[in-house]
């Protein structure tokens, strides 16, 4: 019998379907099932695509060496799922099933060259105390743990507790710790609110496969997607809860193990492998109702699922990038359509795009109009900048925040101040009007390149010389922009020396413990003043925090992006939150030279719609999403010649290969060199009408490259949504 194997190769993005013979019978075979095969002068891994094909190769089949006994097979849908992604992304199908396997060895996928290990599946016993006592201090610090937080699994004691596994051998065999039955359901869930039960009942009035769930921030959209969880785990199904990595808070997790109890399960990246690997397990086992994950969570091997929950669609951590080769909300959207199970998009400020298609009609909406118990949302200041200068006050803190953070502290309460990194520094913007250089052709901001002292537009690639003035007032103060938060935290201890001033950012919080840690200081008000960037944004629930400064709204209007206007207006929502969120109601200061513009105008006044009336005008005018795809082709590697050479190669080819087709904006721009990588690139914008003639073209070509450069430029293909 002949079999359809895709194998692992040398460069992730380029693998191929080789046919295979075995002498095994159809019964010990399954889909997805990996197996040893030679391949040229090794042996590889792979994994079966097909059974009982024919072999139209027109070479003779070799035999494959044998079958892996651990049994990690794959439901059917997500083999389905992997076959969809490697049509829609232009990626062999062996890479996108990489995706959806569980982790082994410490690599993404299990493969051990000459040797090949029967994996053992892990332990899913919970441990709880029983009797008796421990014999010496490792001992008790295992009881004690068990008496404090009840059963947990092997691996987590092990975890928390960093000591060896034989003390708990020791336990178990002596019988005075032993596993116990999983309790089920702890907390009820709330009544809901008269407009949460509306929302609620209009979601079962028909079964539209995609619905936007639209509700600003604590007006109980989580606890909706808690109440439609419940439902679908009393029919007997499944359900997944994706967040964006940050969201993933303690906070959140809590919530659900509240109510779901142990057949919850938690993935996000700082978990390592095995552990991964255990909550593979038992989703696989069917030992689990809900998950609540990041994105990889997408490939949760449950079968039978009953909803789809992606909250936060409109955050960019679920598109593309570096090694991202999808769209967490397409791949999402492709699940839904091949099991036809129901998805839900939460979001306080959906993406333009999806907002549109649900005001089109395409997608249900649902609205939550009203916070629980009507909490205000905090009360927003808006400080113009650039009268502040004119006082003479030259600080980055304004004297409203100066005096607002004061009578804060005073009052006991807790501050967070705010300062997004993206995009500043590379801008040049004018500090006496708030003028930003923007492309005359494409409406975006340009950047600042040092290499040749000029700006540059990352869209068309047209430069403009830097001014030594302001085009619109004339004032010298034109020029880069850019304070740390390293700055920022000196600055503040100076100003309020009496304070406990923390900082947290990327460099401070790499580790796990550190931001657990800083989480519990800030729920323990151990901390009176937090300064950080994006990390703050979301999930973060501090009850004592009724002062949220924002540093410097503009930043993020400047990033080098159609969805600028759409990011600013979102980041600057998702800030404000994080004031007045227990029973004090709570304030925002807004810092920017920019007051007319409307995503920070409308921001203030928490008005989605305004904003969204505003924005979609600006798209259809300049033809950007939803009403032009716009697709970027982007080649990185490590010789800077060789990726121009390439990228220009890719161009000619590809305006070869679709002559009739209508290219708009296509000159090959530099992208700044990241860890000593090169990025070159260049869009398109197409008609939908003109989309599946380009796909084609963008496919052949692509796999032309892909096999010519031999995995030393890595290719980028992006289909803005
Ligand atoms: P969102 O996800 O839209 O931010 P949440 O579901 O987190 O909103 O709700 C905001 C707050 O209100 C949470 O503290 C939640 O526990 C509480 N809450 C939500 N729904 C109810 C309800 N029906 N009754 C009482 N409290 C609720
Ligand atoms: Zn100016
Ligand atoms: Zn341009």
């Amino acid at each position: 019998m002949y079999i359809d194997v895709c194998v692992q190769q040398n460069f992730i993005g380029f693998d191929q379907v080789y046919t295979y013979s075995t002498k095994l019978g159809r019964n010990d075979l399954f889909l997805g099932q990996r197996v040893k095969v030679p391949f040229g002068k090794k042996i590889l891994m792979g994994i079966i695509l097909a059974i009982d094909v024919e072999n139209t190769s027109g070479f003779e089949a070799k035999e494959i060496l044998g079958t892996f006994e651990d049994q990690v097979f794959l439901p059917r849908d997500l083999m389905v799922l992997a076959e969809k992604m490697s049509e829609k992304y232009f990626i062999g199908p062996f890479t996108s099933l990489a995706y959806i396997l569980p982790p082994s060895n410490g690599q993404g996928i299990f493969y051990d060259q000459g040797e090949f290990k029967v994996e053992n599946l892990p332990d899913l016993n919970r441990y709880g105390y029983l009797e008796g006592q421990g014999k010496n201090p490792s001992q008790e610090k295992v009881l004690n743990l068990l008496k404090s937080q009840g059963p947990l699994l092997k691996s987590e004691i092990l975890d928390r507790l960093d000591i060896s596994a034989s003390p708990v051998q020791t336990l178990i065999k002596n019988g005075v710790i032993g596993p116990v039955k999983e309790e089920k359901t702890c907390q009820p869930p709330q009544v809901l609110t008269p407009d949460q039960e509306r929302a609620y009942q209009e979601f079962y009035q028909d079964q539209s496969l995609e619905t936007l769930l639209f509700g600003v921030t604590g007006s109980g959209k989580t606890e909706l997607y808690l109440h439609w969880a419940q439902d679908c785990i009393e029919r007997g199904q499944k359900v997944l809860i994706i967040l964006p990595e940050i969201a993933l808070t303690p906070q959140m997790v809590e919530r659900v193990q509240a109510r779901f109890g142990s057949r919850t399960s938690v993935m996000h990246s700082k978990l390592t492998d095995s552990q991964r690997k255990l909550e593979w397990t038992r989703m696989r086992n069917g030992q689990v109702d809900i998950l609540v994950g990041a994105r990889s969570g997408i490939f949760a091997p449950m079968e039978n699922l009953g909803l789809i929950i992606l909250d936060e669609e409109q955050e960019a951590s679920y598109q593309y990038h570096q090694s991202l080769r999808y769209d967490v909300r397409e791949v999402a959207k492709m699940r839904s359509e091949i099991t036809g199970t129901r998805l839900v998009y939460g979001s306080a400020t959906p993406e333009v795009s999806l907002f549109y298609r649900a005001k089109k009609g395409d997608i249900k909406l649902i609205q939550l109009k009203n916070r629980i118990m009507d909490r205000p949302l905090a009360r927003v200041h808006l400080v113009d900048m650039r009268e502040e200068l004119s006082t003479g006050n030259l600080s980055i803190l304004s004297n409203v925040l100066h005096q607002k953070i004061q009578n804060t502290l005073s009052r006991g309460k807790q501050v967070i101040l705010f300062l997004n990194r993206r995009g500043y520094s590379n801008f040049i913007s004018c500090r006496h009007c708030g003028t930003a250089i923007r492309c005359d052709s494409c409406d975006i901001s340009m950047n600042y390149h040092k290499t040749i002292h000029r700006l540059r537009c990352h869209y068309c690639g047209s430069t403009k010389p830097l001014p030594k003035t302001c085009p619109v007032c004339g004032s010298k103060l034109i020029k880069p922009f850019g304070v740390g938060t390293q700055q920022v935290e000196e600055l503040v201890k100076n100003l309020f020396p009496q304070a406990k001033v923390h900082r947290m950012d990327r460099d401070t919080t790499n580790k796990k413990e550190t931001y657990f840690s800083l989480y519990e200081d800030m729920k323990n008000r151990k901390i009176d003043i937090l300064i950080g960037t994006q990390m703050l944004a979301k999930g973060l629930d501090f009850e004592h925090v009724t002062l949220v400064g924002i540093l410097a709204a503009d930043t993020s209007l400047f990033i080098s992006d159609y969805k600028a206007q759409e990011q600013c207006y979102s980041l600057l929502t998702q800030v404000s939150g994080r004031s007045g969120r227990g029973k004090d109601p709570g304030e925002v200061v807004l810092q920017t030279y920019n007051p007319d513009n409307y995503a920070i105008k409308t921001a203030c006044q928490g008005d989605y719609q305004d904003f969204y009336d505003m924005e979609i005008k600006q798209r259809q005018a300049y033809d950007y999403p939803p009403f032009k795809k716009l697709i970027s082709i982007q080649l990185t590697g490590p010789d800077k010649e060789e990726v121009y050479e390439a990228t220009r190669n890719f161009y000619r080819d590809l305006t070869g290969a679709t002559r009739t087709l209508h290219l708009v904006g296509t000159k090959i721009i530099e992208n700044p060199k990241i860890k000593n990588k090169y990025t070159f690139k260049f869009q398109l914008k197409s008609n939908k009408a003109d989309l599946a003639l380009l796909r084609d073209s963008l496919e052949w070509v692509f796999k032309k490259h892909m096999k010519e450069n031999k995995g030393k430029i890595y290719i980028d293909i992006i289909f803005e949504r």
